[in-house]
C-alpha cells in the first residue's frame, strides 16, 4: 500500500504507526507475567472507557460474537425482546434473537431516523413481558445515533428489562457511560472506534444483568461468560488471549489516556463537524436525521451513483469511504470518522471528493474552485488545532 492510502470507512479504520509496530512484535505467551501485566492493564482502561466498575469482558470475536454474547448470556429460547430496527445491524441482531428462539418484537425506523423513545415507551406498556430491548447506539449502515440516555431511562423503570446496546461504532468513540445511561449489556468493537485490525469485541453486564447469567438457558460454550468471569478474578482469560491484538490495544488505550479521553472523543467530534459542515457545502446533504459522531452519512444526487463514486476514491484517490447497503445503496456515501486520522487528511478528502463528483458531473458546484475550497479546509483545521 501506498504512504497516502486513506482507510476513512466506518471500521476497519487506519492504524497508528505504534499499533502496527505492536502487531509485528515477537509472539509471547499468554500464561506469563508479561502478558498478565497487560491484560491487567487494558481491562482496567476498559473500564474507565465503559465508565463502569463493571468487569468488561473480551472476546476473541468480530463484534457480532459480542452482540451474541449479549443475548445468550442473559435470555432464554421463548424470551419477548423488543429489537430497535434503525438499519442494517439493527435487523441482525433481530435476526440472531430469531435464531435463538426469541419472540422477537421489532420497531422499525424509515432509514436515517432514529428510534423515537416514546413508542419504545409505549411498545414497553403494551407488552410487560419483554425480557431486553436491544438497540444500536449508532447504527453504521445509516449513520444514525439512537437516544441511549432517553432509552436508559425508560427501560430502567422496568425491573424485568434489560437494556442490550450496541455500541460496537461508539463506544470509545464518544462518551456513552454504562452505569450512568443504565445500560444493561454493552459490546464493543476492536476494528471501530477502538482503532486496532478486526477479532476481538468487549462486552459488559450490569448487575442486573448478571443475575440473568444462572436463569439464560440459551445454549452457549465459548460465550458463556461465566467462565471468563472466574478467569479474570485470576487475571487471566479462560480460553487462549488474541496476545497480539490485545497488546496492541495496550498501545491504542495508552495513546488514547496519554491524550485524555476528552481531547480524544474531541478530535473524533471535530471531524464529524466538519463533515457535517463540508458535505452540505459541497452539495451533498446529511442523509441522516440524527447524525452522529462516528460516521456521517451523505445523501448522493440521483444522477450519481454513490457506488462508483466511491469506487473513483479508491481508484484515483487512494481513499476508501464507504458506500451504502440494501435500500441504500448507490444513494448514499459514508465516511467513517474513527482511528487514526491526521487533519490533512480530512482536508485530503473533501478536496478528492469534490474532483470526484466533477468526474461525474463537471457542472457541479461551478461556482466553487478548488483553491477556494482548499483555504476554507485550512482555516477549519487551524481552528480545530487551536481549541
Ligand atoms: C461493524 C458493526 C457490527 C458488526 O461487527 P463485526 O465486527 O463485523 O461482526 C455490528 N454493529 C455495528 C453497529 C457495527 O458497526
Amino acid at each position: 500500500m501506498q504512504n497516502d492510502y486513506s482507510l476513512l470507512a466506518p471500521g476497519p479504520v487506519n492504524l497508528h504507526p505504534m499499533v502496527q509496530h505492536a502487531l509485528s512484535l515477537p509472539m509471547i505467551h499468554h500464561r506469563t507475567p508479561q502478558f498478565d501485566e497487560i491484560l491487567k492493564r487494558v481491562l482496567s482502561r476498559l473500564k474507565t472507557i465503559f465508565a463502569t466498575n463493571e468487569n468488561v469482558y473480551i472476546q476473541s470475536s468480530t463484534g457480532s460474537g459480542g452482540m451474541e454474547s449479549l443475548l445468550v448470556n442473559t435470555l432464554s429460547p421463548g424470551d419477548e425482546v423488543l429489537c430497535i430496527d434503525s438499519g442494517k445491524f439493527g435487523e441482525r441482531w433481530a435476526e440472531m434473537a430469531k435464531v435463538f428462539g426469541m419472540k422477537v418484537h421489532v420497531i422499525k425506523t424509515t432509514w436515517g431516523q432514529s428510534v423515537d423513545p416514546q413508542d419504545v415507551a409505549a411498545a414497553l406498556q403494551n407488552n410487560p413481558n419483554i425480557r431486553a430491548v436491544l438497540c444500536q447506539a449508532t447504527e453504521t449502515s445509516t449513520a444514525v445515533a439512537n437516544p441511549i440516555q432517553k432509552l436508559g431511562e425508560i427501560i430502567h423503570q422496568c425491573p424485568q428489562t434489560l437494556f442490550l446496546v450496541d455500541g460496537i461504532t461508539a463506544t470509545a468513540a464518544y462518551l456513552l457511560p454504562f452505569n450512568e445511561w443504565h445500560i444493561d449489556g454493552l459490546v464493543a468493537g476492536s476494528q471501530k472506534a477502538f482503532m486496532l485490525p478486526t477479532g476481538l469485541s468487549f462486552v459488559c453486564f450490569s448487575p442486573k444483568a448478571q443475575a440473568r447469567f444462572s436463569e439464560a438457558k440459551c445454549a452457549r460454550y465459548y460465550f458463556d461468560i461465566r467462565r471468563e468471569q472466574k478467569a479474570n478474578t485470576n487475571g487471566e482469560t479462560f480460553f487462549s488471549s488474541s496476545v497480539a491484538l490485545v497488546r496492541a490495544l495496550d498501545v491504542v488505550l495508552e495513546l488514547i489516556f496519554e491524550k485524555g479521553l476528552p481531547k480524544h472523543y474531541a478530535e473524533i467530534e471535530s471531524r464529524a463537524r466538519m463533515a457535517q459542515h463540508f458535505g452540505p457545502h459541497l452539495g451533498l446533504p446529511l442523509f441522516s436525521q440524527a447524525p452522529s459522531l462516528s460516521v456521517t452519512a451523505f445523501s448522493m444526487p440521483s444522477h450519481i451513483d454513490g457506488q462508483k463514486l466511491r469506487q473513483h476514491l479508491e481508484d484515483k484517490h487512494n481513499i476508501t469511504i464507504m458506500g451504502g447497503q440494501d435500500q441504500a445503496k448507490g444513494k448514499i456515501i459514508r465516511l467513517g470518522h474513527m482511528g487514526y486520522i491526521q487533519p490533512h487528511e480530512m482536508e485530503r478528502f473533501f478536496v478528492a471528493l469534490l474532483e470526484s463528483l466533477r468526474h461525474f458531473d463537471p457542472e457541479w458546484k461551478k461556482d466553487l474552485s478548488v483553491s477556494t475550497l482548499k483555504s476554507e479546509l485550512k482555516a477549519w483545521a487551524q481552528n480545530w488545532s487551536g481549541e
